[in-house]
């Protein structure tokens, strides 16, 4: 299986720089396809139509959206819909990322409402979960990865096409903070992971990409990159400038 790169820029870049940065990108690799490699960038609402048409010939790399709601139309104030994503040139979605379950508020059950909600509506997901610190030092690791995998992934996981659903690992103790999970918690984690979701989805798990995130940079990457069940990484802080996401995709 490729490795997949994911940029999550939360809210960073305007359309102009997203453009920028797919132009340098372009220009980093020559205009060819990094070899084993597909990538994935997540821009604010307001830049997704921006760097997907910029990112249009570029047939490597995808373009998503942070976040929607699990409704066609209406009146929700502030929301996005998957058919404003896909209108806009998104292929794809996140959901629950640590920063909407503990700053906004997110639950589980939104979670997974919005989980199947895009599935069902043509937009493939990449779905967060984490434990925190405190979860982690409660000896809770297992229980929550438990928890957020079964309550996510209700749908029929046969039905999936290949790479439609893809599971990033966070733990939040190590988003933005600088702090990277040592190399074998994030092996012990994944395992974990990709127990429990072959618990839920059965061989079709180990089609699933599984990426762990939290302060990745060029200079962990590879060793990451290279763990047992680590089948790509999703990139915050390190993901905001091409020259750097590009030695992070080539790790
Ligand atoms: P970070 O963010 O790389 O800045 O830690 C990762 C993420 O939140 O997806």
């Amino acid at each position: 299986m490729n490795k997949v790169i994911a940029a999550n820029w939360k809210m960073n870049k305007t359309g102009s720089e997203a453009v920028d940065f797919i132009a340098q990108l372009q220009r980093i690799f020559d205009g060819k396809r990094p070899a084993d490699r597909e990538v994935i960038i997540f821009p604010p609402f307001t830049a997704l139509e921006k760097t997907a048409l910029s990112a249009d010939d570029v047939d490597w790399v995808q373009v998503g959206a942070q976040d929607l709601y699990p409704a066609e139309k209406g009146a929700f104030t502030g929301e996005i819909s998957a058919e404003m994503i896909r209108n806009a040139g998104g292929c794809i979605v996140l959901t629950g990322h640590s920063e909407r379950r503990h700053i906004m508020g997110e639950d589980d059950r939104s979670v997974a409402q919005k989980t199947l909600f895009a599935l069902q509506h043509g937009l493939k997901v990449m779905l967060c979960i984490g434990e925190t610190l405190e979860e982690r030092e409660q000896g809770l690791l297992r229980n929550v990865l438990e928890r957020q995998l079964i309550t996510a992934m209700s749908f029929d996981a046969g039905a999936l096409s290949d790479h439609s659903f893809y599971v990033a690992y966070e733990p939040v103790w190590a988003i933005g903070t600088g702090r990277t999970a040592t190399p074998s918690d994030i092996a012990e984690a994944h395992a974990l992971c990709r127990g429990i979701m072959r618990s839920i989805a059965g061989e079709r798990a180990f089609s699933i990409p599984l990426l762990y995130g939290g302060s990745v940079k060029p200079s962990n990457a590879g060793e990451i990159l290279s763990l047992d069940n680590v089948d790509g990484v999703l990139v915050g802080g390190a993901s905001l400038e091409a020259d750097q996401f590009s030695r992070i995709i080539t790790a």
